[in-house]
């Protein structure tokens, strides 16, 4: 298997009923992007920049960020880069950044909200984004957006970045493409409204789950209560899919689910346009999707779809996969 999955680098992630979806590399520094392309990726779905802002003493200034966010995109160049502006807050902590104790730091002051209140700290992530924009394909990715409001002030607040820039005679893309994450049950119930104010989606189930099950994502005493094959879940990223089937625009995911090779069918199924996972994920999933049938793939989510529990779904899942792979 191992030789086998080194042929499918080069090859497209294409089902046998010629359907094409993206691959992507999630990635956490620039030296991730080489393992990435190395191994298929077509972009990076999602950069958690957060990363830069971990075990220091200072956050970075603008010029490093825009540095390290410039050398990420030359990497991957000539294929999009997906910054994820800063998710700080909850499981994700930074020295310099003295959040407050919270009784629910997963539904406190976090991601969003935190770069949303803290202005100064958001303007100068939202300017290194739009420099390193002009060396490359990069698209704004905002983290836990719960409604409208949020993405319309992320939306006004980038506009005067670009203002800024533009009056500092910066070079930037104009056009840059922007999207949310969408990680609470909230912006799953109001998908089809969000998905009008962006260019994509990108559903973050490591978060979605937490939120959509009430299950702590870090919480060892409920871990076995965490399936995201829960009928709950599997009609959330159904909804989140349509949402941007109606709207015309691409929908992803980048969550760890997207990582699994069981789900692969299930992802293709529900029609997702885009799976973006850490690089050495890549090949396994490609094999799914390669041997793969896009109508087979429609068949077994509406069949999916019918179970009303986690365990028997898996059940059904897994006997299919083990005949068919
Ligand atoms: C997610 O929540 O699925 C996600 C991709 O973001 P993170 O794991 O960084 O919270
Ligand atoms: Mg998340």
């Amino acid at each position: 298997l191992e030789q086998e999955l080194l042929s499918y680098r080069e090859l497209a992630a294409e089902t046998l009923d010629g359907h094409s979806i993206t691959l992507r590399g999630n990635v956490e520094l620039a030296e991730e992007v080489d393992l990435a392309l190395r191994e298929g990726a077509k972009g990076v779905g999602l950069y958690r920049t957060e990363f830069l802002f971990m075990n220091r003493e200072r956050i970075p200034d603008e010029e490093e960020q825009y540095l390290a966010y410039r050398e990420v995109v030359e990497r991957m160049a000539p294929h999009p880069v997906t910054i994820r502006t800063l998710d700080v807050g909850g499981d994700k902590l930074v020295t310099d950044i003295d959040l407050s104790d919270e009784a629910n730091p997963a539904l406190g002051l976090r991601a969003i909200r935190f770069s949303l209140q803290e202005g100064k700290l958001f303007n100068t992530q939202l300017r290194a984004i739009l420099r390193a924009s002009a060396h490359g394909q990069v698209r704004i990715l905002f983290p836990m957006i719960t409604g409208l409001a949020e993405i319309r002030s992320c939306k006004n607040l980038l506009e005067e970045v670009k203002a800024e820039l533009a009056a500092e005679g910066y070079a930037f893309d104009a056009d840059i493409q922007i999207g949310i994450m969408i990680e609470t049950p909230s912006a799953v119930l109001i998908a089809e409204l969000l998905a009008q104010e962006v260019d994509f989606l990108s559903v973050g189930t490591n978060d979605l789950i937490q939120y959509c099950l009430a299950i702590d994502r870090g919480n060892e005493h409920v871990a076995y209560l965490y399936e995201p094959l829960h009928p709950a879940v599997l009609r959330a990223l159904q909804m989140v899919c349509r949402a941007g089937q109606s709207a015309g625009i691409e929908v992803g995911i980048c969550g760890e689910m997207a990582a699994e090779p069981l789900y692969a069918l299930v992802l293709l199924g529900l029609g997702f346009d885009e799976l973006s996972m850490n690089a050495p994920y890549l090949p396994r999933v490609k094999r799914i999707i390669r041997q793969a049938r896009r109508s087979e793939a429609l068949e077994l989510v509406t069949e999916l779809l019918q179970f009303g529990t986690a365990p028997e779904v898996a059940s059904c899942l897994q006997k299919e996969m083990q005949q068919r792979f």
